[in-house]
This record gives structure tokens, C-alpha cells and sequence, in this order.
């Protein structure tokens, strides 16, 4: 199939990454690249929501991926699986004869090998340029489950209306499980049986770049997971810290020992982000060298730093996180750097998953969470018009209309946008700039696939 036609279905049926940032997935395919990669690195403790997927679903993925790489015109599809992933290794090598010119790549289970900058650095050795796209680096990265979702889309015309997410930490029976796109996070985490903790918080999108659930929350296109952990889970006191008191702990208890700058995956990549240097300069409000400040914006939030490196228990991630969004709120574009030399030892700084999990009182949890295919019951959904990326989708619907599910709900706006679809079959009860709230008929019950 043609790039543009490609493009304009995923658009059409609301495909955007699904996971982390949710870039509206047809924008990948506006320049050809060289590499087309599978990504299947999943590297946040206690994810294993891709490997089950693509173990268990082996050819309609790799199909999609081969559409993909064509209409990429890439001379390179790289399917890139953390080396774990014995099962998805072996499901995936059972098709490649299908697929002679596709590539199968194991990768250390390490932290953050699933960011795309890091990933295309392992997969090809280029480096996405500071500020730049993967593009730059001639490279283009697809996640599995986007990839699913495509393969839905072009067998079935099937839109995106259901989110695999992993329920983990202390529930009864961990498990990954299809959740119609806007049920709150709390009705979903129900789903993995009784929470084992009064009080519980619910942690979305990963222990080392999610934050606390706020109440009312609900599952987006992008919500890989839900942990469920106590109120005095050191992981989530440590998210709750407020940017003020760290900067003045900075300023208290920072040795400049370098630790956060020697193991922060983008500085070793050559970008020119250093946690330690500004440390320094924000705590002692030095903006002699405001480039410092700057070059936070290529900062990726990974929460290495944080919840890692900092041997004082400093939280330099999540105070450049404050910095870059201060910048970009106050409209300061985000330029393209030239890189600088990649660290010969970045090879050695690499942090394996079991060791971050074990540093983070993640242990306990690292237990398998089976994926169930099966689509759960929603009675009630609040489907957001935008993710984090992109321009929120415009309602064609009003309260009072009724929606089957799957159908457009909101078309894409003008720019970079997609559409959005009901994710149950209901009455429309409210519609505004940022969602659509539906609630559901019975007949909108459980499905297997
Ligand atoms: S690792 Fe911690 S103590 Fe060391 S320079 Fe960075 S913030 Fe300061
Ligand atoms: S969060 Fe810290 S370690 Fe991660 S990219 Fe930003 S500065 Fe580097």
C-alpha cells in the first residue's frame, strides 16, 4: 500500500503511538527512511505488555510492519526484542521466512532501551540530533501494539476503541487486559481482583516515567499501565516531591559528584543535557549560562536520574522537567542541535531492568501479568479528543445522540490530529473540547476476540 494511503486510514481510524507521548502514528510517514524498527524493547520494570502481544499474535503484527517498512521505502526492517522475550523471539522467527528481508535484533534488558533516540542509536548507530525526529537519523519506530492496531485496521477497518493495559503491584492476579479507551483507571485496575492495600495509588504509565493517577483519571490511548502500590511505597513519595523543597535540597545535599550526567542516556548519546551542571546553577540561581538551562528541553524525563543514579536521593529529572515545561509554556521553540561525540564508555552505563526494579522496591511485583485478550464491559466512558502530542479532535457528536462502538465520535482537526471513535455503544451524555462521555447500553458486553 502507498505511504498516503496508509497514512490517511491510520488517521481515520485513530492510530497514534500507543504508549508514551501518543504521536499521531500516520505523521511517521510523511519521508522515507532507511530503517523501519519494531519496537518490542518495552524497558519499564514490570511491562511486558508488547512481548505477550507479539508472541501471541506473531503474523498480524509482522504483516503490518512489512506494510509499514514498504511504504517507508526502507532497505531495513528491524524487529528489536528485549533478549528475554524467548517466547515472542521464537514466534517471531517462525514468520520471518515469510518475511526474508526483515530482521530479528535481541536487545540487553536495560533501561532505557526502549526510548526511540536510544533505540535507533543501537539498531543503526546514528544519532537522532538534539531537537530533531527520528527522520533525521533516516529512521522510523512503530511500537507493537501501534503496529496491531494498523493490522486491525487494515484487515477489519477496525478504529482504535480499547487499550491493552498491564494491572500489576498489589492486586490479586496480575494481568494485561483490553480496556475500552476512557474507563476510569480505578474500574480497570478492578479487573486484576481485590487491591491488597488500603488506600492504594494508582501509578499510570510506568514506574519510572508515570505519575499517580489524579482522581477520575482514565485510560487514554496511550496507557500501557496501572501499578497499584501503598501510599508509602518510596517510589510514590518520590513522585510526590514538590519542585520547591528540591530545589532546596539541591542546594543542601548536591556533592557534584556527576553520577546523574555519567549515566543519563541522552548525554551519553552526545546531546548536550547535564543534570549535574544544572543542578549547580539552579540551586545557586546562577544564569551566567543560560544555555544550561536551555538545553533541558532535550531532557526525555526518563527518571534515571531520580530513581537511579543520584547516590543523595536528589531529584535533577524531575526538576528539568519543571525547567522544560516553563520553556515551552513560555513559548521557547525547540531548536536542532548538532550532537557531540557518543561516550565510549556508554556501553558500560548501561542499568539492566532487575537492578532499577530491585533499587525501586519493585521486586515483589516483578511477577507475571498474562495477557488476556478478551475486551472488558465499561458502563461508563470518558473518551479524551487529544493525548499529549497532537491537536485535540473536534466532536461530530451531541448529548442526547446515540454512537455504536467504533464509530467517529470526533474528525481529526486541521494539523496533527486524528480521529476519535466510541469505545462503547451507548448515549452520548456530554461533549466538550476535551471529551466525549458515553454511557453504555448492555448489549455492549464482554467480547472475545
Ligand atoms: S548525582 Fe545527585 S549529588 Fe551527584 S551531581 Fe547529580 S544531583 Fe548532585
Ligand atoms: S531524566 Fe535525567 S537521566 Fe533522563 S534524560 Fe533527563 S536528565 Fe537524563
Amino acid at each position: 500500500m502507498e505511504a498516503a494511503q496508509l497514512s490517511k486510514l491510520m488517521k481515520e481510524c485513530g492510530i497514534v503511538g500507543a504508549g508514551g507521548a501518543g504521536f499521531p502514528a500516520y505523521a511517521k510517514l510523511e519521508r522515507e527512511v532507511k530503517t523501519v524498527i519494531l519496537n518490542c524493547a518495552e524497558c519499564e520494570p514490570l511491562f511486558s505488555l508488547h512481548g505477550q502481544l507479539l508472541g501471541a499474535r506473531p503474523y498480524e503484527v509482522l504483516s503490518a510492519f512489512h506494510e509499514l517498512g514498504g511504504a517507508l521505502g526502507a532497505e531495513r526492517k528491524v524487529v528489536a526484542l528485549r533478549r528475554s522475550y524467548t517466547a515472542a523471539a521464537e514466534a517471531v522467527r517462525e514468520y520471518l521466512g515469510l518475511y526474508p528481508e526483515m530482521e530479528l535484533e535481541l536487545l540487553d534488558d536495560v533501561y532505557p532501551a526502549g526510548d526511540e533516540t536510544v533505540l535507533i542509536y543501537e539498531v543503526t548507530h546514528r544519532v537522532v540530533p538534539p531537537g530533531g525526529l527520528p527522520a533525521d537519523a533516516e529512521a522510523a519506530v512503530f511500537n507493537v501494539e501501534t503496529v496491531y492496531n494498523l493490522y486491525r485496521a487494515l484487515a477489519y477497518q477496525e478504529p482504535v476503541t480499547d487499550k491493552l493495559v498491564t494491572i500489576g503491584g498489589e492486586v490479586e492476579h496480575p494481568m494485561t487486559i483490553r480496556i475500552p479507551i476512557g474507563m476510569p483507571v480505578r474500574e480497570a485496575a478492578a479487573f486484576a481482583g481485590r487491591t491488597l492495600v488500603k488506600d492504594p495509588v494508582y501509578l499510570t504509565g510506568g514506574a519510572m516515567m508515570g505519575t499517580p493517577a489524579e482522581p477520575g483519571e482514565v485510560v487514554t490511548r496511550t496507557t500501557n499501565a496501572v501499578i497499584v502500590l501503598p501510599q508509602a511505597h518510596p517510589l510514590v513519595q518520590k513522585k510526590r516531591k514538590n519542585p520547591a523543597i528540591d530545589l532546596k535540597r539541591a542546594a543542601a545535599a548536591c556533592c557534584q559528584c556527576s553520577m546523574c550526567t555519567d549515566l543519563c542516556p541522552r548525554h551519553l548519546l552526545g546531546h548536550p543535557v547535564d543534570p549535574a551542571r544544572f543542578m549547580l546553577a539552579a540551586a545557586c540561581k546562577d544564569i551566567q549560562k543560560p544555555m544550561i538551562f536551555i538545553h533541558t528541553m532535550y531532557c526525555s524525563s526518563c527518571g534515571l536520574c531520580d530513581l537511579y543514579s543520584c547516590p543523595q536521593g536528589l531529584s535533577p529529572g524531575a526538576l528539568i522537567t519543571e525547567y522544560k515545561e516553563g520553556l515551552r509554556r513560555a513559548g521557547v521553540p525547540l531548536r536542532k542541535e548538532t550532537p557531540g561525540p557518543v561516550n565510549p564508555a556508554r556501553e558500560y552505563r548501561k542499568v539492566p531492568i532487575a537492578r532499577l526494579a530491585a533499587r525501586n522496591g519493585l521486586a515483589p511485583y516483578l511477577k507475571r501479568a498474562p495477557l488476556i485478550e478478551g475486551r472488558v464491559r465499561a458502563e461508563r466512558v470518558r473518551i479524551p479528543l487529544g493525548g499529549t502530542v497532537g491537536i485535540p479532535a473536534v466532536p461530530t457528536v451531541r448529548p442526547g445522540d446515540t454512537a455504536e462502538r467504533g464509530q467517529v465520535i470526533a474528525r481529526p482537526a486541521q494539523g496533527l490530529s486524528t480521529a476519535v471513535h466510541a469505545s462503547v455503544s451507548g448515549r452520548i451524555l456530554e461533549v466538550n473540547h476535551e471529551f466525549v462521555m458515553i454511557e453504555a447500553v448492555r448489549k455492549d458486553v464482554h467480547t472475545d476476540e
